[in-house]
């Protein structure tokens, strides 16, 4: 018998994907994941060294697991700067990068020695960390980018896009097993397949193409909805929007701005600015009206003036973007952005988040009062506190960081369902309103034979 492992996953959705392989090859080997750490003979941290709250929350939870178990791994993001791990706390046992998940499996062999039984060998189901109904598809790993403020191209390296035939058969294992969304991810998914010049591979008999319109056309034939996170602003994303049209892909797009000064943006070695913004925004929304964009943004980024931030509550305030994250600039050990001169004092930082965040409420009050009457399909998360309430997402929303949709029913719809919901009420983010019926789900997923090892 294999040992048991506990594992914590903080961080984005792509170190939870990390985490979820690191699991999954564990549990192939005879490993047991826990969900204590009193049961677990060693305990893998998966870190997130992003920001500097994301170094402090990661720090916390190593001490937290020494504290309770004693043996640990580190993980992720922040294991790509071991000094500070070991500085904090010299006693962890081994320290590997992000998405080296053979180092992380290297250490826990050597803190419990995997199990010989050939039976628990047996490949099992890959792990997943999210509910059966909705799984991140990871198509690249790293980043080509250099925007000022972030080291994930110093932590995580060059991007390195994944063959579209390997995605399409996980995508098409994972639909079988009862994933009715796919929510695609990369440090920039409108890269896709450039490292690779958009190579071809083999899926189901036939050539398919590692390029990003190409990939969603093949993945909508699988009947999941599919969402699309991290999506530069390149021009070549226009030609996402008419399969968003066509029912193809979700009319949703996450498309991290971060500013709309050209200035703050050129300081960001990001391009564009609000008037380009604009331009683009419009231009999807002639194709797609009801188009819904997330996108982050931060405030206080050094050289900021007063004159930049109304540049982008001007350019907000017009482009009445649907779903926004804002941070105040926080400085990252190793980037470039800490020398640039004119840092903004951090009262001033956190007085425009709220400004920005007031005028971010007010819009989202608007235009989810406009959706009251609507039908809109919503997909079920989890159960109500009241007796027959499921909570679910509009087509318009991304688990964990979106509004959500509070529905009455009759009592029979179970998480996982896809349903009609008329709209009847709304608040600053979240929607209410009472079931219509439950949708047919039909998954379109093609008879896999042999080929189901490679996924
Ligand atoms: S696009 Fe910019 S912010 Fe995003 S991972 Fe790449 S370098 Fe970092």
């Amino acid at each position: 018998m294999a040992g048991k492992v506990g594992f914590v996953s903080l961080g984005c959705p792509k170190a939870l994907v990390d985490s979820e392989q690191v699991l999954s090859r564990l549990r192939a080997e005879g490993y047991q994941a826990v969900p204590s750490y009193q049961d677990a003979d060693v305990v893998v941290v998966n870190t997130c060294g992003f920001i500097t709250p994301a170094v402090e929350e990661s720090l916390s939870a190593i001490g937290e697991a020494l504290k309770q178990n004693g043996k640990v791994i580190v993980t992720g993001c922040l294991g790509a700067r071991p000094e500070v791990i070991q500085e904090a706390h010299p006693e962890v046992l081994a320290v590997t990068g992000p998405g080296e998940i053979d180092k992380v499996l290297g250490a826990v062999h050597k803190a419990i020695p995997p199990d010989k039984n050939p039976f628990t060998s047996l490949v099992p189901p890959a792990v997943k960390l999210t509910p059966k109904h909705y799984a991140y598809l990871k198509i690249a790993e790293g980043c080509n980018h250099k925007c000022s403020f972030c080291i994930i191209p110093q932590l995580r390296g060059l991007q390195v896009s994944r063959d579209a035939g390997e995605i399409l058969y996980q995508a098409t294992r994972l639909v079988s097993a009862g994933t009715k969304e796919l929510l695609v991810i990369a440090q920039d998914t409108s890269a896709y397949g450039v490292d690779i010049r958009h190579r071809t591979s083999e899926f189901q008999g036939r050539a398919v193409r590692a390029q990003l319109v190409d990939l969603v056309r093949e993945l909508s034939e699988l009947g999941a909805w599919v969402r699309l996170h991290y999506v530069y602003p390149y021009p070549h994303v226009r030609e996402l929007i008419p399969l968003m049209a066509e029912g193809k892909l979700l009319p949703y797009l996450d498309v991290p701005l971060q500013h709309a000064s050209p200035k703050i943006l050129r300081a960001m070695r990001r391009p564009g600015g609000a008037e380009s913004h604009l331009r683009t925004l419009q231009e999807w929304r002639s194709i797609r009206p009801d188009l819904a964009i997330r996108s982050s943004l931060i405030v206080g980024f050094p050289g900021e003036t007063e004159q930049d931030f109304q540049l982008l509550l001007d350019f907000l305030a017009e482009a009445r973007l649907d779903r926004v994250g804002v941070f105040t600039f926080s400085e990252v050990e190793g980037a470039d952005a800490n020398r640039l001169a004119n840092p903004v004092p951090e009262e001033v930082k956190q007085e425009r988040k709220d400004r920005v965040m007031a005028l971010l409420a007010e819009i989202s009050l608007q235009k989810q009062r406009a959706k009251v009457g609507r039908e809109l399909e919503v997909i079920v998360d989890s159960y109500g506190e009241e007796p027959g309430v499921v909570i679910g997402r509009s087509q318009y929303d991304a688990p964990g960081i979106d509004g959500l949709v509070y529905a009455e029913t009759d009592g029979t719809v179970k998480i996982g369902d896809r349903i009609r919901v008329k709209i009847t009420g709304s608040e600053t983010y979240d929607l209410f309103g009472h079931a219509l019926g439950v949708l047919p789900w039909r998954p379109k997923v093609p008879l896999l034979g042999p080929a189901l090892s490679r996924a």
